[in-house]
């Protein structure tokens, strides 16, 4: 496990980790967070556990991939603490440094997300859900099965996927991208 310094310290050089030492404990965000009872461990507690170093815990845990994005627990927070953007930076951390996730399967969603958008420049429906059920679990997708054929009918959910123009543009952008992170 690394040291407890560190962890934190790599949190809080991360966009909206900055004032992740000004918390106070004081649960509130806990409290706002729609998707609590989902998590492991909801905002207050995971805030607690990077400020004791526990990088393994945190980042092989489910809890942000469960956070919908929602912001509440950010506007609500009494010290300016983003618990928000921290989920998203453990997200981040978690996939960059090959934390295996048990309890959820978002991981698989945001992966198929990415690969739709380098492969065709934007989001193609079908093929992300299809792949996602496809890996997940395939009989998950006959409950929403009609919901899709509704968007289908009415010409909502395009079978094939329409790429954009200058995807070999893109493809520099993405590929710039790995190459910055791979320095930092
Ligand atoms: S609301 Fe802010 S100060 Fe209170 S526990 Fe959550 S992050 Fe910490
Ligand atoms: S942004 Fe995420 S962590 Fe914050 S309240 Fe919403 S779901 Fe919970």
């Amino acid at each position: 496990m690394a040291d407890m310094t560190s962890f934190i310290d790599e949190v809080a050089a991360t966009p909206g980790g900055e004032h992740i030492r000004s918390c106070i404990q004081c649960g509130i965000c806990s409290g706002a967070c729609p998707a609590a009872n989902e998590m492991e461990y909801p905002p207050r507690k995971i805030i607690a556990m990077i400020r004791a170093g526990m990088r393994d815990e945190v980042l092989s845990s489910s809890s942000m991939w469960h956070c919908l994005s929602c912001y509440m627990c950010t506007v609500r927070c009494p010290r300016g603490v983003k618990p928000t953007d921290i989920a998203h930076t453990l997200e981040y951390l978690a996939y960059q440094q090959g934390f295996k996730v048990k309890g959820t399967t978002t991981p698989v969603m945001y992966q198929n997300f990415v690969n739709s958008i380098k492969g065709n420049g934007r989001v193609h429906e079908v093929g992300i859900m299809l792949r996602y059920y496809l890996t997940t679990n395939p009989l998950a997708a006959l409950k929403v099965l009609p919901v899709g054929l509704s968007l289908f009918f009415h010409k909502r959910l395009p079978l094939l996927p329409k790429g954009v123009k200058g995807r070999e543009d893109l493809a520099k952008i993405i590929q710039k991208f790995k190459e910055i992170e791979a320095r930092s």
